[in-house]
Formats: structure tokens, sequence, C-alpha cells
């Protein structure tokens, strides 16, 4: 089917390196009707706080046993990069992606609790939170240790580094060895 956007955007005589994610977007949607998966997005009426749990048990999160709780001023740039470069046939939540940024940008810093996220928004940042920690961007909190640690065991250990490889997420621990994440098959993933 790729082939068919391909005949079609070299109709319009537009480089393809020059084509923006959103117009390679709209032209799969419009030539692909049926993978749309259409829903309604209400975005949050509260304002985010400095803190945004990622990934936990509180989310029913599978294999967490402890919480990743990330800085929300420090994820703004990535998440504005990420909205520009990434889609997905999910309505509702490629409406999430686009409104995430703003709601980020406009955190009050000055709050420190931990702000929830909805389901649409964890489904956008799913997958990525290891690399929010290896990027120093939040903290995880062990619930044997009751506190927070800014670090996994497994960041000084060397066990895996960041960038565009194929990552095999292992088990995660604080560092005081208890248990933080129980690593799943499913996590075997591409981070581009
Ligand atoms: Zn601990």
């Amino acid at each position: 089917m790729f082939a068919n956007i391909l005949r079609r955007i070299k109709r319009s005589r537009e480089p393809l390196a020059k084509l923006s994610v959103r117009e390679v977007r709209d032209h799969l949607l419009e030539t692909f009707p049926a993978i749309v998966r259409h829903g309604h997005y209400d975005p949050p009426e509260h304002r985010c706080s400095r803190w945004i749990l990622v990934n936990g048990p509180a989310y029913r999160d599978e294999g967490y046993v402890g919480s990743v709780i990330i800085e929300s001023s420090k994820l703004v740039n990535w998440m504005t990069h990420h909205a520009e470069n990434v889609f997905t046939t999910v309505v509702a939540e490629q409406q999430a992606m686009e409104y995430l940024p703003q709601w980020l940008r406009n955190a009050d810093t000055s709050d420190e609790t931990i702000s929830l996220l909805d389901i649409q928004q964890r489904k956008v940042l799913d997958g990525h939170c290891l690399k929010f920690l290896w990027s120093d961007w939040g903290k995880i909190w062990c619930t044997s240790c009751q506190a927070t640690h800014v670090r996994v065991m497994e960041h000084d250990e060397g066990w895996a580094s960041t960038g565009k490889m194929t990552i095999r997420f292992g088990d995660w621990h604080c560092p005081d060895g208890h248990l933080i994440y129980k690593h799943t098959q499913r996590d075997i993933r591409l981070i581009f």
C-alpha cells in the first residue's frame, strides 16, 4: 500500500524528503480511510504539575512494582519533536499527542504534586519511560524503600545504552536491589 502513496506523492511533484510527517499522514489517511480508528479525545482541564506519573502500578501497568515519575518541563522538547515526527491512525491518541506539548509547557512547576495521565496520554508515552530515566529527566519510586531514587541500578552497570539501537529491556532495580520493573517479552522494541 505504500507504493500507492509514493505514486501519489510523486504525482504531486513534491520530493519525498520535503514532505512533513503531517503531509505523509494526510496522504495515508486520505488513501486508506478504513485504517483510521475514530474516537474523541477530551484534553485534561487541570493544569499539569511539576511531575507526571508515566508508568506504575497505579495504572495497573504490567510488570511495574515501582513507579516512574518524570519532570514535566524536561519532557517538553522531546514531546514537541515526537509529536511532529510521529503519527498514529488512532484519532484520540493522535489528538492527545498533539495536545501534550502545550500541556507540559504550561505546567505549574511550583506545584510539587504528581499529575496522573489519562489513558490516551499514557499510550503516547508507552514504552519510552526508560529513555526518560536514562536522560535523567525523572525519578523512580520504590515501594520497598518508600523513597525515590534518581537512577535505577542498571544505569550504572552498563548493560545497555541509549541511541538508535534495538534494546532488550531487562528487569530494573532500585539502588538497594528492590525490583522496580519485571521484564516481559512484549517490551522488546525498536527505539528511534
Ligand atoms: Zn528500594
